[in-house]
């Protein structure tokens, strides 16, 4: 039995349920966006509303909040204990805006050993190891050198570890710029998922990626500044019918508090309880959303 780490340990991937593969829980934006929304630091509120999402019937979330972005692998953990989800922790760097200066002076083999570390011994002080790599993200205007490192180096340590990868990659094409990348530095496309696909509208990018053999992430659910959610659902049904089922994972990419039910929004269940009927309307099948929810992020976290 195929099992991914856990900020609270191994679990084998068939009792990971319900999977949300890409999100943030505790997440601080502020050093590069100036403002409040993005920072979520709040424990007792933070378990609050991933115990919404568990009632709701959510069993699993990746935390995709990594350096750039202050990641807590203890305060996920707390979560976790608290809430029973089960919780994925990331590694990485998030993008050139995010990065440390000295990431400039550093080569692809130290930001590979930097990941690598965190995946087989664990995040520094913590026994908590990290269950995917990302998201790695780069500019929407084209990949920066300091970003092709860090897509190079996660190529390389997925050789080494067998673990997935997922990136960020709004608006234009440029997620076909990162698969260029990985794929000629050696990365696994059965483990790989270019993220955000649904922030570029145009469906032929969703298929030029699909027709590559990369997953893609349709992750922006509930964002409704990238589109609206029937055209997301539509999209999806529409790429289901060309064969694409197995390819596609979706989720909500929360970070930012006006999304939070304790501040008005919809929470974490707004894939279940809003979306999940609007890919039905789409003609979505039980079958296949079951597939789109469990058995796909489970395959995908199961790694190699
Ligand atoms: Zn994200």
């Amino acid at each position: 039995m195929k099992k991914v780490e856990t900020v609270c340990g191994p679990v084998p991937v068939t009792e990971l349920g319900f999977v949300m593969p890409h999100e943030h829980l505790l997440i601080d934006t502020y050093d590069v966006r100036r403002n409040s929304e993005g920072v979520l630091l709040e424990l007792p509120t933070m378990i609050g509303e991933v115990a919404d999402y568990v009632r709701a019937g959510g069993r699993t979330m990746v935390e995709q909040t990594i350096y750039g972005l202050h990641p807590d692998p203890e305060g996920l953990r707390k979560i976790s204990e608290a809430t029973g989800a089960h919780i994925i922790a990331g590694t990485g760097f998030y993008h050139q805006q995010y990065y440390p200066e000295w990431l400039d002076h550093w080569s692809v083999a130290q930001i590979a050993e930097r990941m690598h570390g965190h995946i087989t011994k664990g995040f520094p002080g913590t026994n908590i190891k990290a269950g995917i790599m990302g998201e790695l993200g780069t500019h929407h205007r084209g990949v920066k050198p300091n970003e092709k490192k860090v897509l190079q180096a996660a190529a390389q340590v997925q050789r080494e570890t067998g673990r997935p990868i997922g990136t960020h990659a709004l608006f234009t094409e440029v997620g076909v710029e990162q698969l260029n990348i990985l794929e000629e530095a050696g990365a696994d496309l059965d483990i790989t998922v270019i993220g955000h696909c649904d922030t570029n509208r145009d469906l032929n990018y969703s298929r030029k990626l699909l027709h590559r053999g990369v997953w893609i992430a349709y992750d922006a659910v509930g964002q409704l500044d990238k589109q609206r959610d029937e055209r997301r659902a539509a999209s999806i049904a529409t790429l289901i019918s060309e064969g694409w089922l197995n390819r596609i994972l979706i989720s909500c990419d929360i970070a930012g508090r006006t999304r939070l039910t304790i501040h008005g929004g919809e929470g974490y269940k707004f894939l279940i309880t809003k979306f999940l009927p609007m890919l039905r309307n789409a003609g979505v099948t039980e079958e296949q959303i079951k597939i789109l929810t469990e058995s796909n992020p489970q395959t995908f976290l199961a790694g190699k």
